[in-house]
């Protein structure tokens, strides 16, 4: 649908901003578009359903505003250096030890798990960024960005690492609302004697723990390799400039890399950089119920096997508020994949009716205007998503209306609606069908779910009923 919201529509997206701790009205900086930034994955490891329900935030986040006519500019970063195994400076890198486990060099892994990760997203119906920064290809930004702050006298230099001081920032922690020795003490921070205070983190480590780090570059204060931190502020700030409307993450990142990031930013800069912080809740993984899947990694390509597909667990996550905790459980992602299989069926019958019948517009008005009031209030999913439900119950619209309600919602729901169609079963599945048909009949069970795992992979769901299997597209 083209169809612009008339001015007086337009509602006041609130958000709840982390910096502020209550929700505020979205102002962007200028009219000429909204500078959103999110952080994205360390390719060292596939994204985990956890990691994909923060992509999905963000993107129910940009697909809003978009709807609310705002153009956004959307940079991610991909972090392929510097992400030790603690946030607190400790450990090794992840792409290092990526590459140990996998034989690989660190490129080789990153630049296969960055690969899957964007089909990932694609997979989910994730919009793509409009711009991808590889932490690797902007070290000689961040080289520079280090020497202002060690000339501002924000970080300084002991034996090759270079250190922010954070005593020298003393809004250090205004995110979190924690004051800093406690900030300190719930990192758990090794003792690190080139310190000169605990709380310190590096911008850049040249003798690390790990004096053979494979990933090096020159600098200023020996080779090395940049902190974690310093990436994501040194390319916001290269691909935006000195201010930016909307910094998301997961709620880990709260406490240490956006805490750090800010410090860094604003003593870099002088002034106040971002005016929103929004982040993105846990997803929690329901352990008693999931002996199906004991220790599994859970991602796309785990719950496909279980015969889920991406956009069952996209409708999973819509039926959260981004700011609560999501328990999964292969009980709660079934009840998501039945509402969403339901919903396509219901959508494919509206598609089927052609008449015009009567239709109140009123009611249709109403329901739009709900639509608008949910998604404004902080993205309020859950009730927009009941809406839907409204809708197809209701006997007082239209078959036309309807749809096209539906199809104007989907905007920020993503979960394809207009694209639902019926299409013909291709010949090589009607056979793997009836062949399943034949092995459950003996009973083969193990065999029968094999052929049904094949016609997973090519997107045909089966329900076995009284009369037989029933096949539908999962996609
Ligand atoms: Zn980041």
């Amino acid at each position: 649908m083209t169809r612009r919201i008339k001015l007086e529509d337009i509602r006041t997206l609130n958000v709840f901003n982390t910096l502020t701790r209550k929700q505020e009205s979205f102002k962007p900086i200028s009219d000429d578009y909204v500078k959103l930034y999110t952080c994205g994955l360390t390719v060292y490891n596939y994204a985990h359903i956890g990691n994909l329900r923060t992509y999905f935030f963000e993107d129910i986040l940009r697909r809003t505003l978009e709807y609310f006519d705002y153009r956004v500019r959307h940079v991610m970063n991909v972090t392929d250096v510097g992400h030790l195994e603690s946030d607190a400076d400790t450990g090794e890198d992840k792409l290092v030890l990526g590459a140990r486990r996998e034989g690989k060099t660190p490129e080789e892994v990153a630049r296969f798990y960055e690969k899957i990760f964007f089909e990932d997203l694609v997979a989910m119906n994730i919009l793509q960024p409009h711009i991808i920064c590889r932490a690797s290809e902007y070290i000689n930004d961040m080289i520079e960005f280090i020497k202002v702050l060690i000339e501002k006298k924000y970080a300084y230099e002991v034996e090759g690492n270079v250190y922010f001081s954070i005593e020298r920032f003393p809004e250090y922690g205004r995110l979190s609302g924690m004051p800093v020795d406690k900030l300190v003490a719930g990192a758990r921070i090794e003792i690190d004697s080139n310190k000169r205070y605990p709380g310190d983190f590096a911008l850049w480590l040249s003798k690390s723990k790990f004096p053979n780090q494979i990933m090096q570059w020159e600098s200023p204060w020996g080779r090395g390799f940049p902190g974690w931190h310093i990436e994501c502020t040194v390319m916001s700030i290269k691909c935006f400039g000195e201010h930016l409307d909307i910094h998301c993450g997961g709620v880990d990142h709260i406490a240490v890399h956006h805490t750090n990031e800010i410090a860094q930013a604003e003593a870099y800069l002088g002034h106040r950089w971002c005016n929103y912080w929004m982040h993105g809740e846990w997803l929690v993984v329901a352990k008693e119920k999931m002996s199906k899947s004991k220790g599994e990694f859970l991602d796309l390509r785990a719950i496909a096997k279980n015969g889920y597909m991406p956009m069952h667990l996209r409708y999973l996550y819509l039926t959260a508020h981004y700011r609560q905790q999501l328990e999964f459980s292969y009980e709660s992602l079934t009840a998501a994949k039945n509402a969403f299989e339901n919903l396509r069926t219901r959508v494919l019958e509206l598609k089927a009716i052609n008449e015009p019948v009567d239709s109140d517009r009123m009611l249709k008005e109403n329901i739009q205007a709900k639509f608008w009031d949910a998604i404004a209030d902080d993205l309020n999913m859950p009730v927009a998503l009941a809406l839907v439900w409204q809708i197809l119950k209701d006997t007082g619209l239209s078959s036309v209306d309807k749809l096209d309600l539906l199809e104007d919602f989907d905007r920020v729901f993503g979960l394809g609606i207009s694209q639902f169609s019926r299409r013909d079963l291709p010949d090589d599945c009607k056979i793997l069908i009836r062949e399943r048909e034949n092995v459950r009949q003996r009973k083969n069970w193990k065999e029968a779910d094999r052929i049904r795992q094949l016609l997973t992979e090519k997107g045909v769901g089966i329900k076995d009923t009284a009369h037989g299997a029933e096949w539908y597209w999962l996609m």
